[in-house]
């Protein structure tokens, strides 16, 4: 359960343990004025529920995104590479050639 909860603090939260909706909620407290935070609708400060600041979470989420792009690059590369090799024994077979690999 601490590893759902800390896996799903880290991005934008999508929901709070809770069960309640996450909201962006702009401060109106002088000490952080026009500051946002993605925090749950039924928000009390008791540990039990979840607010983030907005900025921190988008660059987490950037962060996580960065890395699926990445990872689903290499992947297009071996598709790639695959696709290169299937062709080859596919020219092969209908010529009846040796494939060397
Ligand atoms: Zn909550």
């Amino acid at each position: 359960m601490v590893y759902a909860v800390n896996d799903s603090n880290y991005g934008i939260p999508k929901s709070c343990p809770c069960g309640s909706q996450i909201t962006v909620e702009i401060s109106t407290k002088e000490a952080d004025i026009g500051k946002k935070y993605f925090v749950c609708k039924d928000f009390k400060n008791d540990g039990l529920h979840r607010k983030k600041e907005w900025n921190e979470a988008i660059e987490d989420e950037t962060r996580r995104l960065k890395e699926k792009v990445a990872d689903n690059e290499g992947r297009l590369r071996s598709l790639g590479a695959l696709e290169y090799q299937v062709d080859r024994i596919d020219k092969a077979s209908q010529s009846n050639d040796v494939i060397i690999t």
